[in-house]
């Protein structure tokens, strides 16, 4: 636990294709930011859009 960064900004990337979803608050260069993974609409519709249509045909 030597090394206390700190987080200045989020970086939300998506969890399936890697693509960054979106960047809240700055993030310095040097600086190594939160990252929280997210869906991007593209893999949610690939991922969820298949169970929706599915659970709407029922
Ligand atoms: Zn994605």
């Amino acid at each position: 636990m030597d090394k206390v960064q700190k987080h200045e900004g989020l970086v939300c990337v998506c969890a399936e294709c890697k693509v960054v979803i979106r960047t809240v608050g700055t993030v310095p260069p040097g600086s190594t930011p939160l990252i929280s993974h997210g869906i991007c609409p593209a893999c949610a519709e690939k991922l969820y859009g298949e169970i929706f249509r599915a659970r709407v045909k029922e």
